[in-house]
């Protein structure tokens, strides 16, 4: 029988979602994946096949309205076109898995209580995922669902990558360097392990540059370091978010602006980054690289600057760098990114060839270019699909 698993990828104001199928021999295809977009204004819901092709579509124009009826479109249109077959598992990513849940893990009763005392780590994301959690429970009662942690793959962390400078009484409550985008970094290293076996051993950057963006060092395939830390707001300015910030910045926002601790929150994560540096043209990369403000130059070249500084930190982590890899929207589409950021790596012995570069060839580094640098598309749902069948004790995960 082949198996068919959901997986189901909250982001802040969208879900994505994908159907797969996976045979008897570990053969896994797509079979449809989609989106709903703007939740909280004005959702729009696609279905699409493998192809692209759109199957179904809907938009409501209610602002209020909630995630049950848009999780209901989902399960009712993705069963509708799963012809005859019938959903095995769900599989979610989660943003935060806290310090007690550093490995994939089954749904029940228990984790629920588990996240649910998470609450207060990752105010943002923890409820929003219990939300969709419980509403699939209701939707599809008997099919088995399991929480892939975003912050997992970053367990291999040495303590002194870990750890903050603050008293150990907060550390043993949880503050402490988690790490994100963690399914897309296992689904690189795992890639580099077929296609570039060499980098798979060696000192590796991987730059996830998305919506959010951080970078994360591999060493021999694991997470040595990575510019996310308690939150996904440190590290990289991202489209919306700061990215790292002094922390007196935001002292000085409470007392003397008065803004209290609700709207430092929806100002560092929503009114930041490259929405905020450009003057509000655009928090999209590809609207900033179209643009002819000046503004939206400029929030380019931060972005290019602070990614470059913050590379610095992770190269002297590794001790040296052997590869580089751009990955997410902006790693895989924006080859004026990848150019900027390259240059600013040349004192390594960064070489690019333009051509490859702006063709998004798998390998964009010249022959002589003493680090070889990658573009290669990530893909969490794999990722999320193995990880589901492995916790529910199917062997053909070992064969994705
Ligand atoms: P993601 O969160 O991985 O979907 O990435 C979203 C980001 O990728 C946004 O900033 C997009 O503007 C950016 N992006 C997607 N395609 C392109 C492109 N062709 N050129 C520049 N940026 C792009």
């Amino acid at each position: 029988m082949p198996r068919i698993v959901l997986a189901l990828n909250a982001g802040s104001s969208s879900l994505k979602f994908s159907a797969t199928t996976v045979g008897e021999e570990g053969q896994s295809s797509l079979l449809l994946k989609g989106e709903i977009e703007d939740i909280g204004s004005a959702p729009h819901f696609v279905l699409k096949n493998a192809q692209g092709a759109i199957l179904a579509e809907r938009r409501w124009t209610d602002s209020e309205t909630s995630m049950q009826p848009l999780l209901e479109e989902v399960a009712v249109r993705v069963r509708e076109h799963l012809t005859g077959d019938e959903l095995t598992a769900i599989g979610h990513r989660v943003v935060h898995g806290g310090p007690d849940h550093m490995a994939p893990e089954r749904v029940t009763p228990a984790l629920i209580a588990s996240l649910e005392k998470l609450t207060p780590i990752a105010p943002l994301h923890i409820p929003h995922n219990l939300a969709l959690i419980r509403s699939m429970m209701k939707l599809c009662p008997d099919v088995p669902q399991v929480a892939c942690f975003d912050t997992a793959f970053h367990r291999t962390m040495p303590a002194v990558a870990r750890r903050f400078a603050l008293p150990a009484v907060y550390e043993a409550a949880g503050v402490r360097r988690y790490g994100f985008h963690g399914l897309s970094y296992e689904y690189i290293a795992r890639k580099l392990e077929s296609i570039a076996p060499h980098l798979a051993k060696g000192r590796v950057i991987v730059a996830h540059l998305g919506n959010g963006a951080s970078l994360c060092a591999l060493q021999a395939g694991r997470s040595l370091d990575t510019t996310m830390g308690f939150s996904p707001l440190d590290g990289l300015v991202m489209g919306t978010r700061c990215g790292a910030l002094d922390p007196a910045i935001v002292l000085y926002l409470e007392n003397q602006f008065g803004l209290s601790v609700d709207e430092v929150r929806h100002l560092l994560y929503r009114e930041s980054g490259l929405l905020a540096l450009s003057g509000g043209v655009a928090n999209d990369m590809r609207t900033l690289l179209a643009s002819a403000e000046p503004k939206a130059r400029e929030a380019v070249e931060i972005f290019v600057h602070v990614l470059a500084r913050q590379a610095g930190g992770l190269i002297a982590s590794l001790q040296g760098l052997d590869g580089f890899v751009f990955t997410a929207g902006i790693g895989e589409h924006a080859s004026e990114i990848r150019a900027m950021v390259c240059e600013k790596l040349a004192w390594l012995g960064v070489k690019i060839d333009p051509q490859a570069n702006l063709r998004h060839a798998d390998i964009i580094s010249t022959p002589d270019s003493e680090v070889e640098v990658w573009v290669i598309p990530t893909d969490e749902d794999a990722m999320i699909v193995r990880h589901t069948l492995a916790v529910l004790g199917d062997g053909r995960a070992r064969a994705l």
